[in-house]
């Protein structure tokens, strides 16, 4: 095994430039550490990443990660394809489909938005529709931008780790990191040779996204079509969506996806007679639902598919590596830069599983309820009438969207472990605007001269942000970690007691 680069040592390498490796990569330079992001995929380009089947909805957290980044902006397809429940929320009125569960739309007009009265009128979009590769173009552009070192056709094979770094082997050479992160996907290089133990449930069925030609398209209804034999959607003409309820079987074997056999498994599940003349484009997927025990091992960490597996219903795996990328960048470089308390890594599992395990539970939920039996269908219809209330909408609104989703954080404001407000400062400036430079943020709206002086120990880990805004929600001072996170929120004088305790949970006093 040759090495690649004798006296280049990474501050971290990288397995993977999909989107969750990609965004890590980002968040890792632009708190100025050296990055090699080894990519196994000669090109970047595949149709199942471009439109329709590289449709990617991206939730709240998401958007705001984009936003609060400036990357948002850079991508043109949100601006053609608005999500229905952006639409619905500024027109009012008519129904509004916000998103699904178990194939059942919820109507986005019957969400009570005043459950979340810290979301501030002025904030991103609350989902939107992304193309996978115009995501992964964007930010592959801002890796770039900031320094990342991309290499593509180079599969991560295997690693060894010492105390003090991982030496990665790739393509046939090695290459020296300090850490590293696998973002590898479902079938994880890094995740296997690292022994993560990866615990879970199997599928009940193989789905299929097919671009085919329809002879005769007319005997297919519109709609997510439940029935005795599984399920069928045809999303745009000659776009199909199918679940077929072998167990994963056809999948797991991983047979050739041809013609024939599409038009087989659609025959049976729509229980028509309907002929597929050409197959274009065609993949498979399961339910199957796995999740890394753990995110870390010494210094190799998990992130993305490569950390958690589930079937795309609802389409939350993007959402949630992105999260994680977004909540380990800062930690790990903290702890490059020997910044971080104690535990700070260690955190990132702690947080992150908990969210992973949720998603995970919400496809199973799906794959339940989407099960071919007459008790399901039931069941089904019962959730269908509860999600056509207000209560269910704006119950499966903040799951979906990802509004309910926050950190269990000690403090005692109810805004601590959410997202923080994207608050408007007098002169336009928004929070999001501020928190371009990945750096945590002390907002304090009374302008005092000791929570100045208070931040100062912070170094540049900290910055200190004064002014007024044009609704402060009766805050007066917020302590906002670099992802975005609400550490402490105080209302009071009397609240400023606890800020010191706060703080030292994320960031290293210069002082001490
Ligand atoms: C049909 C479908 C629809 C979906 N819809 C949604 C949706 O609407 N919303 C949503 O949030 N999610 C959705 N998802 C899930 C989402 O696409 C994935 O969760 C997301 O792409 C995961 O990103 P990732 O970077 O972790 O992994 P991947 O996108 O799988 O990227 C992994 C990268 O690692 C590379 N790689 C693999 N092995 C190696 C190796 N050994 N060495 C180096 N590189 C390697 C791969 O080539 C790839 O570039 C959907 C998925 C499917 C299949």
């Amino acid at each position: 095994m040759e090495s690649a680069q004798k006296h280049t040592i990474y501050d971290v390498i990288i397995a993977g430039a999909g989107p969750v490796g990609l965004f890590l990569a980002c968040e890792l330079a632009l708190a100025n550490c050296t990055v090699l992001l080894l990519e196994k995929a000669e090109s970047p380009h595949s149709s199942l990443k471009q439109l329709p089947f590289g449709m990617r909805g991206l939730n709240t957290p998401s958007v705001e990660a984009l936003y609060r980044r400036g990357l948002l902006e850079e991508l043109e397809i949100p601006k053609r394809l608005k999500a229905p429940s952006f639409v619905s929320s500024k027109q009012g009125g008519r129904p509004q489909a916000g998103g699904h569960f178990a194939g059942i739309q919820f109507d986005s007009t019957q969400v009570d938005l005043s459950q979340w009265p810290y979301r501030l009128p002025g904030s991103p979009e609350l989902q939107l529709f992304s193309e996978l590769e115009e995501l992964e173009t964007v930010l592959t552009r801002r890796a770039e931008a900031v320094g990342v070192d991309i290499k593509r056709g180079l599969p991560t094979t295997g690693f060894q780790q010492s105390t003090d770094g991982v030496l990665v082997q790739a393509g046939g050479y090695a290459w020296q990191g300090k850490w590293l992160v696998g973002c590898d996907g479902g079938r994880s290089v890094v995740r296997k040779v690292g022994g993560f133990d990866f615990a879970g449930t199997e599928p009940e069925f193989t789905g299929y996204s097919a671009q085919v030609d329809i002879t005769d398209p007319e005997q297919l209804k519109p709609g997510r079509i439940l029935t005795p034999a599984g399920m069928y959607l045809q999303s745009q003409p000659g776009y199909l969506v199918l679940q077929d309820f072998d167990g994963g079987a056809f999948h797991d074997a991983k047979k050739p996806v041809t013609r024939e056999h599409v038009q087989q498994v659609l025959r049976r599940i729509s229980g028509t007679n309907v002929t597929i003349s050409a197959l274009h484009v065609a993949s498979t997927w399961t339910d199957r639902a796995r999740q890394a025990t753990t995110y870390r091992n010494g210094r190799v960490l998990l992130a993305g598919d490569a950390a958690h597996i589930h079937a795309p219903l609802g389409g939350q795996g993007l959402n949630l590596g992105l999260g994680d990328a977004l909540n380990l960048g800062w930690k790990l470089a903290a702890t490059l830069r020997e910044q971080a308390p104690v535990g700070l890594l260690d955190s990132y599992t702690a947080e992150r599983h908990p969210i992973g395990a949720q998603v995970l539970d919400w496809s199973r939920a799906q794959a339940t309820l989407m099960r071919p039996t007459p008790q399901t269908h039931a069941l089904h219809a019962i959730i269908r009438d509860l999600m056509h209330t207000r209560d269910g909408a704006t119950y499966f609104a903040g799951r979906v969207w990802g509004l309910s989703t926050h950190y269990h954080l000690e403090g005692a404001h109810p805004l601590v472990g959410y997202s923080v407000p994207n608050f408007e400062f007098e002169d336009g400036t928004t929070m999001g605007q501020l928190m371009r430079d990945g750096r945590g943020i002390l907002l304090d709206f009374t302008q005092s001269d000791s929570l100045q002086t208070w931040t100062r120990a912070y170094g540049r880990q900290l910055k200190y942000v004064s002014g007024r805004a044009t609704e402060q929600l009766g805050l007066q001072a917020i302590l906002v970690r670099p992802d975005g996170i609400v550490a402490w929120a105080a209302a009071h004088p009397s609240d400023y007691h606890d800020l010191q305790h706060a703080a030292a949970q994320w960031f290293r006093s210069c002082l001490n």
